[in-house]
């Protein structure tokens, strides 16, 4: 057993065995502490159903409430007390480090603060807790970061890929020399920069190219209010073992060995709110234990390789095709649907809503950023081309969600 299992875990099992519905009914009957591995573990399917029966504290403790994808078709409500948010600050302190960003540097956020996200609320508490000089620009405006770039002079910044190279072609388009600006770090969230042999891949190497920036790969889960940053090594993110405990499952529940690819299951320490054990995340990768050429000790997960099931990813964001559908079948107007997923990356899928009925494409994007926080390609169709698609000639029965990755 770990230093930091052993030293939290016994805290963490009493505490959610005491205050949670959820783990108070799961546990029952348990004497003592239980070894971790041998407790059943929960998903988010478990969570979406329950969700407020993990809740630990009475509501007035909570200080920030964030959402994430459910899988009721509801986005799923994460709660946390203001010391929570202050390990969040810790956490991604602890990220920013891990990248070799300092109090010195100015960085610039280019992640969404608002729609109930997490990622905006933690990257500033951390680099304001870090001592960082930070600039809120958002993910809306490409000119806007480049003017920020221009008057401020950042050292580094934190965004999707996606919007890293949409600013590097507003760069081009405005002829903006973005390879010789003072940003020198991309902390890149969400989409994958690397291959599974932490190699970069071609947007991994598009943004360095552009930027003349290095870039730096880091994985959250809402739900663990957690993540992990590589190091300038680049050969994984590095757990901060203090916070979060990891297990890497093969489909049969069982651990894989150092290195091999499974399912990532989390348990999360000195969480007051909602405090998780065992939660399988749906997200496979390798956790690799051996020390680091950077001297740090640490485990590191390597890049996510695919997921358990549906759960589409796109820019920065997850979701489940219901959460779509239950848009769809409520916004008034729509009278035939089906939603088509597409693989544009290893980690990125394409989203392509063909509709039929008195409805503008506008009023169903708004709809849909509004619930879902995507922005998907939406199509007019007639409703036979609608039907061959929910129907096609192999298929037993009709579907709205077609997936072809
Ligand atoms: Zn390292």
């Amino acid at each position: 057993m770990s230093f930091e299992l052993a030293k939290h875990w016994p805290e963490t099992f009493r505490h959610a065995k005491k205050h949670s519905p959820f783990y108070r009914e799961l546990f029952r009957g348990l004497k003592g502490v239980p070894t971790l591995p041998t407790l059943p573990t929960t998903d988010k399917k478990t969570l979406s159903e329950r969700n407020l029966d993990f809740l630990c504290v009475p509501r007035q403790r909570i200080a920030e409430i964030v959402t994430t994808s459910g899988t009721t078709g509801k986005p799923l409500l994460w709660m946390l007390t203001e010391n929570d948010v202050q390990r969040l600050a810790v956490n991604e302190k602890i990220s920013f480090t891990c990248a070799g960003v300092t109090a010195r540097d100015t960085v610039l956020v280019a992640v969404a603060m608002d729609r109930c996200f997490i990622a905006g609320l933690a990257y500033w508490q951390g680099l304001r807790e870090l001592g960082c000089t930070v600039v809120r620009v958002g993910a809306s405006s490409a000119l806007l970061v480049l003017e920020m770039i221009e008057r401020l002079q950042p050292t580094a910044i934190v965004a999707v890929p996606s919007f890293l190279r949409v600013i590097a072609d507003k760069a081009r388009e405005t002829k903006f020399d973005l390879k010789n600006c003072s940003v020198k770090k991309a902390i890149c969230i969400g989409e994958p920069i690397r291959d599974h042999a932490f190699q970069l891949n071609p947007s991994g190497h598009a943004i360095e190219s552009a930027w003349g920036a290095k870039v730096f790969s880091t994985y959250g889960v809402t739900e663990l209010a957690n993540s992990l940053c590589e190091c300038a090594a680049g050969v994984g993110g590095h757990l901060h073992d203090e916070q979060l405990y990891l297990e890497i499952l093969d489909d049969a529940g069982n651990a894989v060995a150092d290195g091999e690819v499974g399912e990532i299951v989390a348990t999360t320490f000195g969480v007051e709110a909602m405090p998780l054990i065992r939660y399988r995340t749906g997200d496979c990768a390798a956790l690799f234990s051996k020390k680091c050429k950077c001297g740090r000790t640490t485990p590191r997960l390597g890049p996510i390789v695919g997921r358990k099931n549906q759960k589409l990813k796109l820019k920065g964001t997850s979701l489940f095709p219901s959460t779509l559908q239950m848009v769809l079948e409520s916004t008034g107007g729509v009278e035939q649907f089906v939603i088509i997923a597409r693989a544009e990356s290893e980690l990125c899928d394409a989203i392509e809503i063909v509709i039929c009925g008195d409805v503008t494409t506008t009023t169903l994007r708004e709809a849909i950023q509004a619930r879902a926080k995507i922005v998907p390609q939406i199509r007019q169709a007639s409703r036979a081309e609608i039907e061959k698609l929910q129907l096609p000639p192999d298929a037993r029965k009709r579907r709205t969600f077609v997936d072809l990755r």
